[in-house]
């Protein structure tokens, strides 16, 4: 009708994904619903009266090749507590990425330590190691690099700096169960690797989180931690001794009913994170080359890459100089639900603590400026939508990227 067959939808063109659906999440079964019924009429509810968590965390640590594992109630929680079994606290300093979910720093200062940012990489965006050894000093105590988005931290640099200046290395894994750093599982490659089983989460039971870790007197003191002071196979009711009094202990516990679903959810996240790959790949063939379109690099060593949300770059001509808040109307008017970057942490709206808590090394310029301003992203679950759907989601980035001019004027 006079428009050409290019023309963007937001300028009254044809949507090229008006009806793709991704799949639902979270997943859902017959036979999980089943036994959380089960559980219900039985009313074995809280933590571990029907053996579901201890079960859970046998299989989790398992699937990890890790030796403990601690359920507790989030994600936040799980990084906090690794600190605090440490002793870290007031008085000391520990490094962040500056580009992760605000939820990595928090930890960092409900522990009452300093919360250092240190840069990403423009390529992974993920905590860049020749960016962290100048930030360390003699009051650094931990690293908590982030397995982030589509990508993981570069686990043989951060580790070998960590050897170096004695630090602790808690890796936050909340975003990529499943992902393996050649070979080994996320969260067994520093002292504790901490998951989230949050709502969005790529394994979700609403909420939830755990711990795991190869030290059985870190385990001993994050079960206690997570247990106000029960000791690891102690019944309610049966104190049988008494934690390190050091050690201040809450109540983090999850619900029976949650160690049900992610039961579940284990048994099919291989395969599920296969298709993601397949998924990723795809994308990465479609649109490889494209000017102005970055995909977020993944893990040098992923064996297999996790993912979280599937990041694209828009930091090159000729998109660079086109607000992100642009291309995402073009790309959701398209059909394509993709979302604004969560920003670097001190610019997130939840971050409200004041400058004397947290530290900005070196300005963080990548955090900052790329995947503050230059990132979009695509939530995990597109990745397991049939070849037809992820063709379209290609072809959404593929027709807004062609059309830079036409977006240059809407920005004008
Ligand atoms: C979600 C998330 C957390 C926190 O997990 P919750 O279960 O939501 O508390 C921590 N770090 C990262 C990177 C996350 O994405």
């Amino acid at each position: 009708m006079g428009l050409p067959h290019n023309t963007l939808a937001i300028h009254g063109g044809e949507p090229v994904a008006a009806h793709i659906a991704a799949p639902q999440w979270p997943p859902t079964s017959k036979e999980t619903a089943e036994r959380l019924a089960d559980l219900y009429l039985r009313g074995d509810w809280s933590f571990n009266r029907g053996g579901q968590a201890a079960a859970l965390c046998e299989e989790f640590a398992e699937y990890c090749n890790s030796r403990y594992a601690v359920l507790m109630t989030n994600g936040t929680v799980t990084l906090m507590s690794a600190l605090a079994v440490y002793g870290i606290g007031q008085g000391d300093e520990v490094i962040v990425p500056a580009f992760t979910w605000l939820s990595t720093a928090m930890a960092v200062r409900y522990v009452g330590a300093k919360i250092v940012f240190v840069d990403v990489e423009p390529t992974t965006l993920c905590l860049d190691p020749a960016r962290l050894e100048p930030a360390v000093t003699s009051r650094t105590r931990a690293i908590i690099p982030v397995h982030f988005l589509g990508s993981m931290a570069d686990m043989d640099a951060i580790t070998a700096i960590a050897r170096r200046h004695n630090l602790i290395v808690v890796e936050d894994c909340a975003q990529a169960h499943g992902g393996k750093w050649d070979g080994r599982s996320v969260g067994t490659l520093g002292q504790v690797g901490s998951f989230s089983f949050q709502h969005n989460k790529i394994m979700s039971s609403g909420e939830g989180g755990i711990c795991v870790t190869d030290d059985g007197r870190i385990a001993e003191r994050l079960y206690r931690m997570a247990h106000i002071g029960y000791g690891p196979g102690e019944r309610m009711g049966e104190f049988k001794s008494r934690p390190d009094p050091d050690l201040v202990c809450h109540n983090f516990r999850c619900t029976e009913f949650q160690a049900v679903i992610i039961r579940d959810q284990l048994r099919d996240l291989d395969r599920r994170i296969e298709e993601y790959n397949r998924s990723m790949a795809r994308l990465a063939a479609l649109l490889g080359g494209l000017p102005g379109v970055r995909i977020q690099s993944p893990g040098r060593r992923a064996t297999p890459q996790s993912c979280y949300k599937w990041a694209v770059l828009f930091d090159a001509d000729p998109l660079a100089d086109i607000p992100a808040e642009i291309l995402l109307k073009a790309i959701r008017a398209e059909g394509l639900p993709m979302e604004p970057s969560y920003g670097a942490v001190p610019t997130q709206l939840l971050f409200n603590l004041p400058v004397t808590d947290y530290v900005t090394a070196d300005g963080c310029r990548v955090a900052m400026e790329i995947a503050t301003r230059r990132t979009l992203m695509l939530s995990h679950q597109w990745l397991g939508a049939d070849a037809r759907t992820v063709e379209a989601i290609g072809a959404v980035i593929a027709k807004v990227a062609g059309n830079a001019a036409a977006l240059r004027h809407e920005a004008a």
